[in-house]
């Protein structure tokens, strides 16, 4: 059986990016493959985290796993830092990254732009994010479309290895949405929709209450011409928008465009929201069940259990073949 590995960090509250560009297609993958789905709390600190705050985060996105319809019997569920492997291939593929390679990845430049002081995490992070997929030989990798040019680098890593120690990693390949695989944000359509965004306004939280929910809709930025059409070079807020809607309908782009022939973006914007509380709306019941039982801890322990387990093999077959004493 093939498979998959994916994860969301709790840098914030999960967004309807993530939700459309990535869990959505989780949902979609555990029933043919193997799946870890990981809560990469490592990544998460790579800005700077409260930490309480980032402890209630992190059982807040295992718990919207949940509830978007992973199932734990199917896939495995766990926090990042409970399996110790994930850092420690981590430093050893970043002894195989060359400084030129980080420096070209447009996520480190977007976070540290403008920026005093810059942790040196932030620059390494696709290491430690190719070492999490290779510690699985995971063969997909389903992200949205600003995570290609890290899985670009893992694919480059796991050449690297197997080029120098001998065929051992398993070459993955990136699993993007075909519509929706980078949903922009509601304030400035030149920019991806982020959790980490100072602004509320910029996002759609899955956590935001329905009030919230169709108030940021009603804000979000439009163009001046009052057609709704999917025509993203000229249109990009409005072509958002319609993404959003069809992912959350499951109508095609065109059945969108035609519905709303001829009609103004208020009356678009105000079915927009009901479409989006229609996936949103019954998650938050899911995720307020599962958040609250002791299950939630049970799952996870359990699930990083089996992954510690399946990681150490790996660990240790590379450990042999740099040359650690074992
Ligand atoms: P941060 O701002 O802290 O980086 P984020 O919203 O970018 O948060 P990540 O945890 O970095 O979220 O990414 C989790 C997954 O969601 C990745 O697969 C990523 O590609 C996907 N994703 C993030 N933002 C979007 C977006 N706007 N559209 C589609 N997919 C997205
Ligand atoms: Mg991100």
């Amino acid at each position: 059986m093939k498979t998959v590995f994916s994860g969301i960090q709790p840098s914030g509250k999960l967004t309807l990016g993530n939700y459309i560009g990535a869990m959505k297609n989780f949902v979609k993958l555990q029933d043919e493959y193997h799946c870890h789905f990981v809560v990469v709390d490592l990544h998460a600190i790579t800005v700077a985290q409260d930490p309480a705050a980032l402890r209630e985060q992190s059982k807040d996105v295992a718990a919207l796993y949940l509830a978007a319809g992973i199932d734990p019997k199917k896939a495995n569920v766990f926090l990042q830092s409970h399996v110790p492997q994930h850092a420690e291939l981590g430093w050893m593929l970043t002894t195989l990254t060359a400084m030129g390679e980080l420096e070209r990845m447009t996520q480190f430049k977007d976070k540290s732009q403008g920026k005093e002081s810059v942790g040196a995490g932030l620059f390494v992070y696709p290491s430690l994010m190719a070492a999490d997929i290779l510690l699985y030989n995971a063969d997909l990798v389903p992200v949205g479309e600003d995570q290609k040019q890290h899985l670009e680098l893992t694919r480059d890593l796991a050449h690297r290895f197997n080029h120098r120690y001998g065929e051992f990693f398993t070459i993955p390949e990136v699993y993007t949405p075909k519509v929706g695989a980078r949903v922009m944000s509601l304030d400035d359509a030149s920019k991806k929709m982020s959790k980490s965004n100072p602004n509320p306004g910029s996002y759609i939280s899955l956590l935001d209450t329905p009030a919230e929910i169709r108030k940021k809709i009603s804000r979000a930025t439009t163009d001046s011409d009052s057609v709704v059409r999917f025509d993203p070079e000229n249109k990009p807020e409005v072509s958002n928008l319609m993404s959003i809607y069809s992912e959350c309908s499951g109508l095609s782009l065109q059945d969108v465009e035609k519905r709303f022939e001829g009609q103004m973006y208020g009356g678009f914007k105000k079915e927009l929201a009901e479409v989006v509380l229609s996936v949103i709306e019954p998650m938050q019941e899911r995720y307020r069940e599962v958040r609250e039982s002791d299950e939630l801890m049970n799952i996870l322990n359990a699930s990083a259990e089996r992954a510690r387990e399946e990681a150490s093999k790996t660990l240790d077959e590379v450990k042999k073949r740099m040359g650690f004493v074992l």
